[in-house]
């Protein structure tokens, strides 16, 4: 028989490395454990298992296979997810097949519309005339053919309706190209391309799928410089960084990400040797960039031309970073730059930039104590109007106190006076990233799972990991816990497997993350036990309780003293514990 699409991808992925994609995992006894990119923690709660081909957090309840956490970090519908992992396994799916076309969202099609302008523009920079002039264009700028293929470079011809006749011509709606962000309608009713004589940078999402593109001009002096995409169905601008696709591996192996400002730098960048680099195309960073970010690594060295003083998308960008516990260093360039420049003249450089980072913190010192002189009464107001909420930012404690230690001394004042003044600042991000955890990852409640569920599970993950636990389970338990524990553990003592194999999986894995917190299993299910007998007890308690209430009501001295009887009776059976 052949297997369905979905049991081939998963016998030729592994979990471990699809979820490693995204995320850094660390090993953690039979499993991998990290920091749930699905809530907020410190305590890692996340893990992973090769064994069953599982994932769970145990904090958020999230979990499931491959195809739930593509589905659950790429915000997409199975469809989408399954066609992912499909292209990842080299699995074929069958175009005819009926569950294919259903799978074959709207997403899709747009997907489809934005490879085939990408295709169209690279093709104009090739062979148009002017997509020619605007080849040697990059290339006179240092960027090379090699380059030119691997980010996808190229030319939108400055005609009205260049690309949206050719993507008609292929079979795509208006209504599609538009909704690709590739065209617009005017007030009067006419449909034109968004981009027009302008050079492409097609933005890429995690999986180097064309989701949106980045057009400027080059030679003439159009006021709009720059032309993006719009938000559509695939492209978020809050959420995708720049290259990404492209550097996850290496920021991950070198555990930094070298952040830069717009396109061209990012490519020159990565062009001379550090693959580690994205771009945030000239707006704020987001939260979201950022969690997502931290999946690969804390550590971000920023190439960019700051003003201290202002209060510019980019200073509030690494602001963000800094707060939410990022450990922030600065590469500083000779000649106020930009990374692009500096490698096409002097290669060397930008390598002794690289080597030569500065902590955020003595940045910020260097450059504020440089421009105004701390001499005069109005100099030190104004750094320390710059300094303090740089320094209020700082989540440690201890450096932080460091640097109001380094402030009160720069300034000839008395750390108390510093430390009053830093009171007074107001921040807008609360360090610890509550602000992420509560307005940027919007997956929806938590399930929360009862008290007596959590006993159950607890008991029956225990039991099926070290099966000589069965003992500890009498006859008696089995009537406390919910049913589908009950179901799993009467099937263990007939020495069946569990009916319920996904359950039992997740059970397996719940087991192996308490082991890993090093916690005694004997000990655990006995007072878990305890713990769910009293639960029962106390319902019962709760039951006679209400029925005294009403005797009491409707005057029943009868019933009354025989409810009465009946609770003390029952009141026995609390166990201490
Ligand atoms: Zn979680």
């Amino acid at each position: 028989m052949l297997s369905s699409p979905i049991e081939e991808i998963k016998n030729r992925l592994d979990i471990v490395e699809v979820i490693g994609g995204y995320m850094k995992l660390a090993k953690a006894g039979a499993n991998f454990r990290a920091p749930c990119p699905f809530h907020s923690e410190k305590k890692p709660s996340f893990f992973v298992s090769p064994a069953r081909q599982i994932w769970h957090c145990f904090g958020c309840s999230k979990g499931g296979d491959i195809f739930g956490f593509v589905k659950e970090i790429e915000g997409v519908e199975f469809g989408d997810a399954l066609r992912l992992l499909a292209q990842k396994a080299g699995v074929e799916l069958k175009k005819q097949s009926p569950e294919y076309d259903q799978w074959k969202s709207e997403r899709e099609r747009l997907y489809e519309v934005c490879e085939l302008a990408c295709k169209f523009f690279e093709k104009q920079l090739e062979e148009g005339t002017t997509g020619k002039e605007a080849k040697n264009y990059l290339l006179g700028r240092g960027i090379t053919e090699e380059s030119i293929k691997k980010w996808r470079l190229g030319y939108s011809p400055d005609v009205w309706q260049g690309l949206s006749d050719f993507l008609t011509s292929r079979g795509y709606t208006k209504d599609e190209i538009q909704k690709a962000g590739l065209a617009l309608t005017s007030e009067r009713g006419s449909f034109y391309d968004r981009f027009r004589g302008r050079i492409i940078f097609p933005i890429f999402d995690l999986n180097s799928q064309v989701v949106g593109f980045g057009g400027r001009v080059f030679k003439s002096d159009d006021p709009a410089k720059y032309v993006n995409s719009p938000s559509t169905l695939l492209y978020d601008k809050s959420r995708i960084l720049y290259g990404l696709d492209k550097a996850k591996v290496e920021i991950r192996k070198k555990n930094c990400c070298i952040l830069v400002e717009g396109y061209v730098d990012l490519i020159m960048v990565s062009q001379s040797g550090s693959e580690n680099a994205v771009a945030t195309s000239g707006t704020a960073l987001t939260s979201y960039q950022l969690q997502i970010l931290k999946r690969y690594s804390e550590n971000l060295h920023t190439a960019f031309d700051m003003d201290l003083a202002g209060d510019s998308a980019t200073k509030r960008g690494i602001d963000l970073a800094q707060s939410q516990g990022f450990n922030v260093k600065v590469i500083t360039m000779p000649g106020e730059k930009d990374p692009a420049d500096v490698i096409l003249h002097n290669p060397q450089d930008w390598e002794k930039s690289l080597g030569g980072t500065k902590s955020i913190l003595e940045f910020y010192f260097e450059t504020t104590f440089t421009k105004i002189s701390s001499g005069t009464p109005e100099g030190k107001r104004e750094i320390s109007k710059i300094l303090l909420p740089v320094i209020k930012r700082i989540p440690s404690k201890i450096e932080q106190s460091h640097w109001v230690q380094e402030l009160a001394k720069k300034l000839h004042v008395r750390e108390e006076i510093v430390e009053d003044e830093m009171k007074k600042v107001k921040t807008i991000y609360s360090p610890e990233g509550a602000f992420v955890a509560e307005n940027i990852i919007g997956h929806g409640p938590m399930a929360i799972k009862t008290r007596r569920e959590l006993l159950g599970e607890k008991i029956a993950s225990m039991v099926l990991k070290n099966p000589q636990n069965l003992s500890l389970v009498d006859e008696d338990c089995l009537a406390f816990v919910p049913e589908n524990i009950r179901t799993v553990l009467a099937d263990l003592r007939q020495q069946k497997s569990p009916q319920d194999a996904n359950f039992a999986n997740y059970l397996f894995l719940k087991a192996e993350a308490e082991e890993e917190e090093g916690i005694d299993c004997e000990a655990e299910i006995k007072s878990c036990l305890r713990e769910i007998k009293n639960l029962e007890v106390r319902g019962r308690l709760d039951a006679i309780s209400k029925d005294l209430k009403i005797a009491e009501e409707e005057s029943d001295p009868g019933k009354v003293s025989d409810l009465v009887r009946k609770f003390k009776e029952i009141s026995g059976k609390l166990i201490n514990i």
